[in-house]
């Protein structure tokens, strides 16, 4: 992946990790340990527990999951029907899955059995993965406690629990959840609580939960990160999509994750965006597990060159080189934005961030340049005339109960009157359509089999 995550430092080999478990990470692809990886693994293959500030793109998964299939191994035990010997808990679906594929990629030359459960899907096919015995699961809080309640898991046999993204699984509200897996899990046992902030409450997690931990921090890359390129353009909120629109075909941007602060607004503006032929779709917790696996995939692989997101949707998605982050609106919370913009700017590759700001959102604006102490340049916006008044109002509102113009998926429904235009419309389709876009860097794509940290 990056030069930049591969800085100088020990190679994985001197880091003490199994053969099978050397060889998956060379067939990944990777030549170094990252900072995180090269500081926690030591620590954690010697048995001890682990604070690490951290979030997603810096090699954190890898940094756990590779541990974790070491002291599985060697601490070899018979695999049980429902008793999992390692837990792993993250805040959202996707990134469960996403670090359920980490732990099979790595993992992938050892006899050790893995399984991801999150809600939003049947529970019959999880009940059956469970009876069969697994050794590492990867859970979201609520559809693990919904298996303990139906005892169709059993935790007393963790050996090794992983609190991943704690700071996202307490914003979203999961601390009572994680008191009460805690209480299920044996007293004695090897923990790791990864988090990117780390709040009042965050600590007083981390002090009830870690045993004399090891603490491991790497630099937020993004607040410091010079390779993303912020802009903000100071737009009427009725004017933000018209300039959206025009910035994603001035540019020709081919791939660009824009956030809306709720999900109603991302259902409308990647509706609105379809009606203006510039295929988009749309992910938040609302929608289906099905629905949220189409448009990521649809996304990564370029058939769908924008997608809209919510914060906590977004957050934890491991989208390889990423070029563009757009804010349709600006956070609440101003750590938010430098979550967002962390989505581009990755593994060394320039990235570009555009905030559209309306008047009342310049208290958000200002909340944020102090928190990443400097002051975002201000963008012009060349050949962009606001569409008069009378023409947005006279725009037809979808009614209530319609069907959308674009499913989750991408998918073009019927409509009265499709409106392809310059860049992204038919004639250019076959550019979104089903090849990957070219990647810059390594160009290393996920789809090329490359697996994730
Ligand atoms: P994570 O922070 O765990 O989400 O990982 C971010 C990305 O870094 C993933 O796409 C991994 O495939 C990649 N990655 C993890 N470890 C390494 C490494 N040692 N060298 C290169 N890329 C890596």
């Amino acid at each position: 992946m990056s030069s930049e995550l591969n800085s100088a430092g020990p190679a994985f080999a001197d880091l003490g990790l199994a053969q099978p478990l050397l060889r998956a990470v060379s067939e990944a692809g990777y030549v170094n340990p990252t900072p995180i990886q090269a500081q926690a693994i030591p620590l954690l293959l010697a048995g001890g527990d682990l604070l690490a500030a951290a979030q997603t793109g810096t090699g954190k998964t890898a940094g756990f999951t590779l541990p974790i299939l070491h002291r599985l191994l060697e601490n070899h035990a018979p695999r049980r029907s429902r008793r999992p010997r390692c837990l792993i808990l993250t805040p959202t679906r996707e990134l469960a899955a996403q670090v359920q594929e980490s732990v099979q990629t790595y993992g992938k030359h050892v006899p050790l059995k893995s399984t991801v459960m999150f809600g939003g899907v049947g529970l019959n096919p999880q009940i059956r993965a469970l009876e069969q015995g697994v050794d590492i699961l990867v859970a979201t809080p609520g559809r693990l406690l919904d298996h303990c309640g139906q005892k169709t898991v059993d935790l007393s046999g963790v050996e090794i629990f992983v609190l991943d993204e704690a700071d996202r699984m307490l914003d979203m509200g999961f601390i009572r959840d994680i008191r009460r897996i805690l209480g299920l899990l044996p007293k004695q046992r090897q923990n790791m609580l990864f988090s990117a902030t780390f709040s009042d409450e965050i600590r007083e997690l981390a002090d009830g939960l870690l045993n004399n931990p090891g603490y491991v921090e790497v630099a937020r890359r993004n607040a410091a990160s010079e390779l993303v390129d912020q802009t903000v353009h100071l737009v009427a909120q009725e004017h933000k999509r018209d300039l959206l629109t025009h910035l994603i075909r001035q540019h020709d941007w081919r791939q660009v994750l824009v956030f809306t602060r709720t999900k109603h607004g991302a259902n409308r503006l990647a509706e609105k965006l379809a009606e203006d032929g510039i295929p988009a779709a749309a992910i938040h917790g609302n929608k289906s597990q099905a629905a949220r696996t189409k448009a990521l995939a649809d996304f990564k692989d370029g058939r769908v060159p924008v997608l809209v997101a919510t914060d906590i949707a977004a957050r934890g998605l491991d989208i390889d080189q990423l070029p563009h982050v757009v804010n349709f609106e600006l956070p609440n919370v101003p750590e938010d934005y430098v979550h967002r913009i962390g989505r581009t700017g990755r593994a060394g590759n320039a990235g570009s961030a555009v905030s559209l700001v309306a008047k009342d959102e310049l208290k958000l604006l200002g909340g944020i340049e102090r928190l990443i102490k400097r002051s975002i340049q201000r963008g012009t916006t060349e050949g962009f005339t606001p569409p008069p008044r009378r023409e947005i109002e006279k725009r037809p509102e979808r009614p209530r109960g319609t069907p959308p113009v674009r499913d989750a998926g991408g998918r073009q429904a019927p409509t009265g009157q499709p409106k392809p235009r310059a860049g992204l419309g038919p004639r250019n389709a076959s550019r979104h359509s089903a090849k990957p876009q070219q990647r810059q860097g390594n160009g290393r794509s996920r789809s090329q089999g490359g697996g994730r940290g």
